[in-house]
C-alpha cells in the first residue's frame, strides 16, 4: 500500500488500490499525476490502514463496530462503508458498496 506494485482500473475510470478505495479517476486526472501525488501515510484511508490495519480505521474515526468480524477485510469493508459519506471521492464507486449509505 505504501508503494503499490499494482492497482486496478474500473470502467468508470477509478484507480483502486484495493476494491472501493480510489486513488483518483483517470478520466479526470492523468495517471502520472495520480501516482505522483499519492502519499500513503497522509491518505485518510491508507494512512490508518498502514498504521494499524482496519482496526485503526475504527479508532481513528471513532466508528461503531461489532465484537468480531470474519476477517480483517470484513472489518475494513464495513468501516469504509461507514465512512463513505465523509470521503465520497475516495470510497467509491457505489457499485462497490451498495447505496444504502448514500
Ligand atoms: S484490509 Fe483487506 S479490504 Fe482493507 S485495504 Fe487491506 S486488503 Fe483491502
Amino acid at each position: 500500500m505504501r508503494e503499490p506494485g499494482r492497482c486496478h482500473l474500473d470502467p468508470l475510470g477509478n484507480l483502486h488500490i484495493c476494491q472501493g478505495v480510489s486513488l483518483g479517476n483517470v478520466f479526470e486526472t492523468p495517471l502520472k499525476e495520480i501516482c505522483a501525488r499519492y502519499d500513503a501515510d497522509a491518505h485518510p484511508i491508507c494512512g490508518p490502514l498502514l498504521a494499524g490495519g482496519p482496526a485503526a480505521l475504527v479508532t481513528e474515526y471513532n466508528l461503531p463496530h461489532e465484537a468480531a468480524y470474519a476477517d480483517a477485510c470484513h472489518l475494513c469493508y464495513e468501516s469504509r462503508r461507514a465512512l463513505r459519506g465523509r470521503f465520497p471521492q475516495i470510497l467509491k464507486p457505489e457499485q462497490m458498496y451498495g447505496d444504502e449509505n448514500l
